[in-house]
């Protein structure tokens, strides 16, 4: 845990009371504050007070005396509306802030040389993060990873000049810390995302070029017009990352599956995608040309970059590759809620049988149909069956499933018979799970084990 010193002796409120904000308020009790948590959760207010920590109703609180609220990222700062601890806290003038700006104010008041790379962006956010944390640890350094992946930040180690922090930020947390400094911070790309929740894209690009302003070094992804515009405004040292055409200026490239070190003269290929099961598809190009750009700056020779990719094992629900049957791969895509995720899958592989459905989002899946002619049967489940089926019917041979235990059996049934050299059985629904399961991660790891429990089925690394 991280105690945060830099409120000691003074008192804090905090809203929400999630995973991360019960670990912000442990660690500003550890750090001698005086905490006052609140949430609209009864049940995880007793949880807090179970952990000797002070909650109260903070409609009640004296503002006057608290110096900062601590709010959780899932609460709305600004967007649709100011939740109402904000407006008290505004009218007080009091400052609210987010538990990386608490991480910030400590590393600064007692290890600003610590070595802390944050990442951003819309897409990419937690594999770029699970790479760059698994390279510098193949590469013996001290990695602590967390932020909006995995562990909270305040209950990670504390930082020193020989422990890295990789932490990944979202929109929210940017938005709560306005002491953001990192030694190297990475924004991956921009398009619209969570806008009920920023207003609008110049609101959402301005929240994230705050991370790229901040740092001592910046990495970031040129494909999209909005990156671009933020890269051309950097002042600083910065690396520009380029998939597919080289843009302007020197920089990363990955063209081909291949990484290229570009600012070097003659330019070097550093490391090659193909056959990384776990990096499979064009999208993920950005995120190992990214994590080649951080890697190298803190150090890590192109060969042990590319050493280490190849033993990186990916994060589940995103293409992760569940194994094998015969000829025929599986593939669990559960993360790919929309149809914009399902792209990258369906692009990624020539024979497809696609497992989809759920809770429909808008537009539903009729932006996909350039990638049609792959897929060679599709297996529809829930909610959004009948939608799909409209949009596939007279161009992709379907079953309507119902449920996903139904749709694997025919889709591993049919992919056997297939004769094509490598029929995968991709789930990749293009929707929201709510309809049939508690999140992604319950329909992915259903998935995962309706797959394995398959005869014959051979399991990467088993
Ligand atoms: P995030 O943490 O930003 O949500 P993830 O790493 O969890 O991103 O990936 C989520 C999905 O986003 C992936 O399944 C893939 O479809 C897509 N994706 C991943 N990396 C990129 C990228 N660099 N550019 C565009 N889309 C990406």
């Amino acid at each position: 845990m991280t105690p945060s010193t830099t409120f000691a002796g003074r008192t804090v409120a905090l809203f929400g009371l999630g995973g991360s904000g019960l670990a912000t308020a442990l660690s500003l009790k550890a750090g001698a504050a005086r905490v006052i948590a609140c949430d609209d959760n009864p049940a995880r207010m007793e949880a807090a007070r179970q952990q000797g920590i002070e909650t109260g109703d903070l409609r009640q609180a004296e503002w006057t005396s608290v110096a900062a609220l601590v709010l959780a990222p899932g609460v709305p700062l600004t967007h649709p509306a100011p939740h109402w601890t904000v407006d008290l806290a505004k009218a007080a003038g009091v400052p609210v802030i987010g538990d990386i700006e608490l991480f910030c104010r400590e590393r600064a008041a007692t290890s600003p040389a610590a070595p802390f790379v944050a990442i951003t962006g819309t897409n990419g956010k937690s594999t770029t993060t699970a790479l760059i944390a698994h390279v510098l640890a193949a590469a013996g350094c001290d990695v602590q990873m967390g932020g909006n992946i995995g562990t909270a930040i305040l209950s990670l180690e504390p930082p020193s000049p020989d422990r890295v922090h990789v932490i990944e930020l979202s929109s929210f947390q940017i938005d709560l810390t306005p002491s953001l400094a990192p030694t190297i911070g990475v924004l991956l790309n921009l398009s619209p995302d969570h806008l009920d929740r920023h207003g609008d894209m110049a609101h959402y690009a301005a929240i994230k070029e705050r991370l790229v302003a901040g740092a001592a070094h910046a990495v970031v992804g040129v494909d999209d017009a909005w990156c671009r515009a933020i890269a051309g405004r950097r002042k600083g040292p910065l690396t520009r990352i380029h998939v597919g055409d080289a843009g302007e200026g020197p920089g990363i490239l990955a063209r081909d599956g291949i990484v290229i070190d570009g600012r070097r003269a003659p330019a070097e290929p550093v490391a090659d995608l193909s056959g990384i099961g776990s990096l499979r598809g064009a999208h993920n190009w950005q995120n190992a040309a990214i994590a080649y750009a951080v890697a190298s700056e803190l150090g890590v020779t192109p060969d042990a970059f590319a050493a280490a990719l190849a033993t990186f094992p990916g994060l589940p629900h995103r293409m992760e590759e569940v194994g094998r049957r015969g000829t025929v791969l599986f593939i669990n895509d559960s993360k790919a809620t929309n149809a914009d995720s399902t792209e990258k899958a369906l692009s990624a592989f020539r024979r497809v049988h696609w497992i989809l459905g759920g809770k429909p989002k808008e537009g539903g899946i009729t932006s996909l149909a350039p990638y049609f002619p792959r897929v060679a049967h599709a297996y529809l489940i829930g909610a959004a069956t009948e939608t799909f089926a409209a949009t596939l019917d007279g161009q992709v041979p379907f079953s309507r499933c119902g449920t996903l235990a139904a749709a694997v059996t025919e889709a591993a049934a049919a992919a056997a018979q297939d004769g094509a050299g490598e029929p995968v059985v991709l789930l990749s629904p293009a929707c929201a799970s709510y309809d049939q399961f508690r999140s992604f991660e319950d329909r992915g790891d259903q998935f995962r084990h309706l797959v394995t429990a398959l005869p014959g089925l051979r399991i990467p690394g088993a």
